[in-house]
């Protein structure tokens, strides 16, 4: 079965979807993104990303292309011409098509871009269940990774450095603190069971996966604290764990080949994996 694309305003076979060669988001990375989930046919914590979305247009001076109504229709008309129950909707918003130049034109049109792919609640499950190995990288990228651009390729150099060395995320230090991963946050729960997470400032993004793990934990009647941890910290937690919408709450086992606790996922993250799918199912 074919998949298919919205691009300003059509949709279109996967692999013919196009953009222009001008396009600023192609340039410049002048573009911001969003991943959203849909669980069983209900859009997940759909407020928080399209309010993220709204934010970090705003940030950069770049027009909101539609209402927000807009927006969910052509997400759902996305989910259904692919077919899909579940899914992970992936939506671009650029400034726009202008002749290259560093200053922002006046006037320019957004351009949209949806896709969806497969996306089960479960999927990340066998990963889950053996947790997984991580490396420190530094964190080079700039300094506004609140907003959420397309501005990826210091993320996608620390990922695939971890990669060379068999680990599936790089957690991202920045003057001897851990900030967050190339593409999830970053978690530790202290040997008296505190969880701990950086603020959300300009060092990190505000993940919305994040938002309702914090939610998850309170609910479990968990103490999380935000604040900066260090390296070590990591070493001498009880346990780590990352959080991300397309790996939901996935536990960590090693952090630079020294194992975390006792080497296999720990009971705090797997409850509160357990309850963010119970508080998605539940919708
Ligand atoms: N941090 C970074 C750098 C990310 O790229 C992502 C997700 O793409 C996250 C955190 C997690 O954000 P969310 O929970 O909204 O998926």
């Amino acid at each position: 079965m074919s998949r298919i694309a919205y691009v300003n305003g059509q949709y279109v076979p996967h692999g013919s979807a196009q953009i222009h060669v001008e396009d600023r988001g192609y340039q410049f990375a002048d573009s911001v993104y969003e991943v959203c989930l849909v669980v069983d046919g209900k859009f997940w914590d759909i407020d928080g990303h399209l309010a993220r979305l709204r934010r970090s247009l705003s940030e950069l001076d770049i027009e909101m292309p539609m209402p927000e109504s807009a927006l969910r229709i052509i997400m759902e008309n996305v989910r259904k011409r692919n077919h899909l129950k579940s899914a992970l909707i992936y939506m671009q918003v650029s400034r726009g098509v202008a002749p290259r130049n560093h200053l922002f034109a006046k006037g320019l049109v957004p351009s949209v871009v949806m896709t969806a792919k497969r996306f089960d609640l479960d999927q990340s499950d066998e990963k889950a269940a053996k947790g997984i190995s991580i490396v420190s990288q530094p964190d080079i990228r700039w300094g506004r990774t609140d907003i959420k651009t397309t501005g990826l390729l210091a993320n996608a150099m620390a990922k695939n450095a971890a990669h060379e060395v068999g680990a599936a995320e790089a957690l991202l230090v920045r003057d001897g603190f851990v900030t967050e991963c190339s593409s999830s946050n970053a978690w530790i729960i202290t040997k008296d069971g505190v969880l701990v997470t950086h603020p959300k400032d300009h060092k990190i993004l505000g993940g919305i996966t994040r938002a309702t793990a914090f939610e998850c934990a309170q609910e479990l009647q968990l103490s999380v604290i935000e604040r900066p941890f260090t390296l070590n910290e990591v070493f001498a937690a009880r346990e780590v764990f990352l959080t991300s919408a397309s790996s939901i709450v996935m536990p960590v086992v090693t952090v630079n080949g020294r194992q975390i606790g006792d080497g296999a996922p720990g009971p705090i993250t797997i409850r509160l994996r357990e309850a963010y799918k119970a508080k998605a199912r539940a919708l």
